[in-house]
């Protein structure tokens, strides 16, 4: 049994064949998906289709969205942490964080407006008793000033690709670091480092899908210039993954599978709550369609080299 902890099913990219993504999913035995929002416009996605596939969801205002979002977006997401404060299936606010790669986003004015939305999303988790799910790129030692201002209660830093140290700072604040797709390239050295040393106890697992490919769905820059489209990652492909970590780490996969869905069920407390995993048959007559996600969030995504940069 699986728990992808971070993947983004609302995406445009599954708009063709969002239900068999999903069943392939569950018949790879990714039990569960977190889906987190990434701006205002998408809440109501994410919770419906976490609903619709039973699955869980998480809200917030992903950092690469801050230019365009408001006040009123951040009042809207108080208020829906707060509409939907008894549903079990809401498990975080996220995506939210920083990000220190993204070059439009580096202006002083940027940062400034990345660190407002940073600390008020801090702010609700508090306020509504949620662990964070935390965009971490070029930004960890920034999120772990707010995160030691604003104390939460843990959570999850996604993607991690930081130090060794900045990983046992979150850790000792109460957060597990997600790791995915990036660590099955063979030149990912400090990513794979990070995962091989870090106790088992501080990982989960997630795929980050669409983006994030495992470079078996990697489409290299030179195949791009030819043409070819990025492949697209799924949540099935995180058993794949964790087989890689597992192999890095010398240990069974069963042990990978059991560690890191406990992991993901303290980080997000919730999990245990809704932990009445169903049969793949039972969501298969699901109405999924027409779930989108906006276009402007194309292109914006993660690149796998990225991350190890
Ligand atoms: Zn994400």
């Amino acid at each position: 049994m699986w728990i992808d902890t971070h993947c983004h099913l609302d995406a445009a990219e599954f708009n063709e064949d969002r239900t068999a993504v999903h069943q392939r999913a569950r018949a790879a035995g990714v039990a569960l998906c977190v889906i987190p929002a990434v701006e205002a416009t998408n809440f109501d996605t994410v919770r419906t289709l976490a609903h619709a596939q039973q699955d869980v969801y998480a809200l917030g205002i992903h950092p690469l969205f801050t230019p365009q979002a408001t006040e009123a977006d951040l009042a809207q997401l108080d208020a829906a942490l707060e509409a939907h404060r008894h549903d079990p299936r809401l498990v975080a606010v996220g995506e939210m964080g920083l990000d220190g790669f993204v070059q439009s986003l580096q202006t002083s004015e940027a940062l400034a407006k990345q660190q407002i939305f940073y600390r008020a999303q801090l702010q609700y988790a508090q306020h509504h008793q949620l662990p964070v799910i935390l965009h971490v790129r070029r930004s960890a030692d920034l999120l772990l000033k707010g995160l030691r201002k604003t104390p939460v209660m843990g959570g999850i830093a996604h993607a991690f690709n930081g130090s060794m140290q900045q990983a046992h700072a979150f850790i000792d604040l109460g957060f597990k670091l997600g790791f995915g797709g990036a660590l099955t390239f063979e030149r990912a050295l400090q990513l794979r480092r990070l995962a091989t040393q870090l106790p088992l106890s501080a990982i989960v697992l997630e795929t980050d899908a669409p983006d994030m490919p495992p470079h078996w769905r990697y489409t290299t820059a030179e195949q791009r210039a030819a043409g070819l489209p990025q492949g697209r990652n799924e949540p099935a492909e995180l058993p794949r993954i964790a087989k890689v970590l597992a192999e890095l780490r010398g240990i069974s996969l069963q042990e990978v599978a059991a560690v890191t869905c406990a992991n993901a069920r303290q980080a997000l407390p919730r999990l245990q709550s809704v932990g009445d995993f169903h049969h793949p048959e039972r969501c298969s007559a699901l109405p999924l369609r027409g779930f989108g996600w906006h276009a402007h969030t194309r292109g914006l995504g993660r690149t796998c080299e990225s991350q190890w940069r």
